[in-house]
């Protein structure tokens, strides 16, 4: 199972990263159906999406 993460830029101040090759297709929008978590940093807003196989809970710190 791969544990790759897409991060893109859509606007001066957001970032979204979203887990590849999951089991839905992520908008790179606020409203997407993951319920992307945002996160403020210096500078804008980053949202993280949460795959479906829970990838994000699994990695090593
Ligand atoms: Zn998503």
């Amino acid at each position: 199972m791969t544990t790759d993460w897409l991060t893109k830029q859509t606007a001066d101040d957001v970032v979204h990263v979203t887990p590849l090759d999951d089991d839905i297709v992520h908008e790179f929008t606020p409203g997407c159906p993951c319920g992307p978590a945002p996160q403020v940093v210096p500078g804008g807003v980053i949202l993280v999406h949460a795959s479906l196989d829970g990838r994000e809970h699994q990695e090593e710190p």
